[in-house]
């Protein structure tokens, strides 16, 4: 269903299904969504199916004296233990075909097992008898109910084997045999014509259940995202916030680093505001990149990133902004509002400590004063708040050594 879009469900709604079937995108997720509703209730419609048909053994009893054994070997040894494996095919394969043809064979032999037994029986109860099998007419549509064309594929064949079965017992003179015949084509097409509405409503109802569930998941992703960037918004800080600081042991280590591009708003009056939108989308890029499945990353504000890493230690963290900082250096965007050559670079502060014992407000309090620490140092840099100590380590500007040495700073 991966593939699937608002629209196509929309054209799809306003396309129709006369002929019950769907866009292949659709009528795989549709099918699913049949088979397990189908194969949930299989259980339940064997039992009250085989309780019906089994208890027809008091009218054997009594309508049909002389083939009663014979009666009681086709609903008991074949008709019921059929049922019984069928369900248990279903739940190992769930599958619409199969389930499908199980339920045209069970409605087939509903319907065929008991008159190709009174073929033999010379009872007058014959009519009321044959009557009987309106039951499994009606059960194999209203209850097991497989798709329209197993449906109409049912009815046909087991109108064929009624009116074959009955004719064979020879206890009907042919204005009967023709009214039992109008009688359950009538049933039919009746039935078959429901079934097709009731098909169309099915279908219909999965198209409407679909849009609401993918418009649903669409606004979920607006109000946790960020237009411009992707990037989660400051709303879905709150629900991260509840997940790491309720979530987990509350004596893990969070660490924060916040981000700031270095002088943006140059960067805007001199390239514009579109060039600036689509450098905050480069530099949200890079940092996804770099964070990976390490943390969660936020658009704080305009051109502020926070990034967020549950049970994580100061080093990672430093290690982690350092590596942001230079991999956005190395986007090598040009800022021509600073001398020949520069590029777009950012400074970030680094805040780490127990969940525990700091707030998420603490940390940030602290990654903002480690942030304006960079600042004051030159830019393109990154500093560690030691939290309440006061103490923090910074990487400066000038450092250009690979492996990232940290300096302490007061
Ligand atoms: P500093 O190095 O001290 O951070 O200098 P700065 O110029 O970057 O200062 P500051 O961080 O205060 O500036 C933020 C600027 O970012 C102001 C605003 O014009 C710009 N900005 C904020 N949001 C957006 C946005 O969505 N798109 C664009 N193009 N610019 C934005
Ligand atoms: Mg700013
Ligand atoms: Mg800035």
């Amino acid at each position: 269903m991966g593939a699937v879009a608002v629209e196509d469900v929309d054209r799809q709604i306003h396309n129709g299904f006369r002929l019950l079937r769907f866009a292949p995108d659709i009528e795989a997720p549709f099918l699913r969504d049949y088979v397990a509703a189908r194969v949930r209730l299989a259980p339940i419609w064997a039992v009250i199916g085989i309780l019906i048909y089994d208890l027809v053994y008091f009218g054997d009893a009594t309508m049909m004296s002389d083939v009663f054994s014979e009666l009681v070997v086709v609903r008991f040894l074949i008709f019921t233990p059929f049922v019984i494996a069928s369900v248990l095919a279903v739940r190992r394969w769930p599958n619409a075909l199969l389930y499908d043809l199980l339920s045209i064979a069970i409605a087939l032999l509903g319907v065929t097992l008991p008159m190709s037994v009174a073929v033999n029986s010379h009872s007058p109860y014959m009519f009321v008898y044959q009557n009987g099998n309106v039951a499994a007419f009606l059960f194999f549509v209203i209850a097991l109910r497989p798709r329209f064309a197993a449906i109409v594929i049912g009815l046909v064949l087991m109108c064929a084997s009624h009116f074959t079965t009955t004719s064979l017992t020879g206890a009907f003179d042919a204005v009967t045999h023709s009214g039992i015949v109008t009688f359950y084509v009538t049933v039919s097409i009746f039935l078959a014509m429901s079934a097709y509405f009731m098909e169309q409503k099915d279908r219909m109802n999965f198209l409407n259940q679909l849009r609401g569930s993918m418009l649903h998941a669409q606004l979920e992703q607006k109000s946790e995202r960020d237009e411009l960037t992707g990037l989660l918004n400051r709303h879905s800080l709150a629900r991260v916030r509840e997940a790491v600081w309720r979530g987990q042991g509350s004596a893990a280590s969070v660490a924060v680093i916040m981000l700031d591009i270095d002088r943006f708003k140059l960067f805007n009056d001199v390239h514009g505001h579109i060039e600036g939108d689509d450098c905050i989308r480069a530099v949200s890029r890079c940092i996804c990149r770099e964070v990976g499945g390490a943390g969660e990353t936020f658009r704080f504000g305009g051109e502020e990133i926070l990034v967020l890493m549950a049970n994580a230690e100061v080093e990672a963290a430093y290690v982690m902004a350092e590596r942001i900082r230079s991999a956005i250096e190395s986007l090598g965007i040009p800022h021509h509002g600073l001398a020949d050559g520069h590029v777009v670079t950012a400074s970030l502060g680094v805040a780490c400590g127990k969940s525990s014992e700091q707030s998420l407000e603490d940390l940030l309090k602290g990654a903002d004063a480690a942030l304006y620490n960079s600042k004051r140092n030159g830019r393109n840099a990154v500093s560690v708040s030691g939290g309440g100590t006061g103490v923090s380590l910074q990487r400066s500007q000038a450092d250009d050594g690979d492996d990232a040495s940290l300096a302490m700073a007061g």
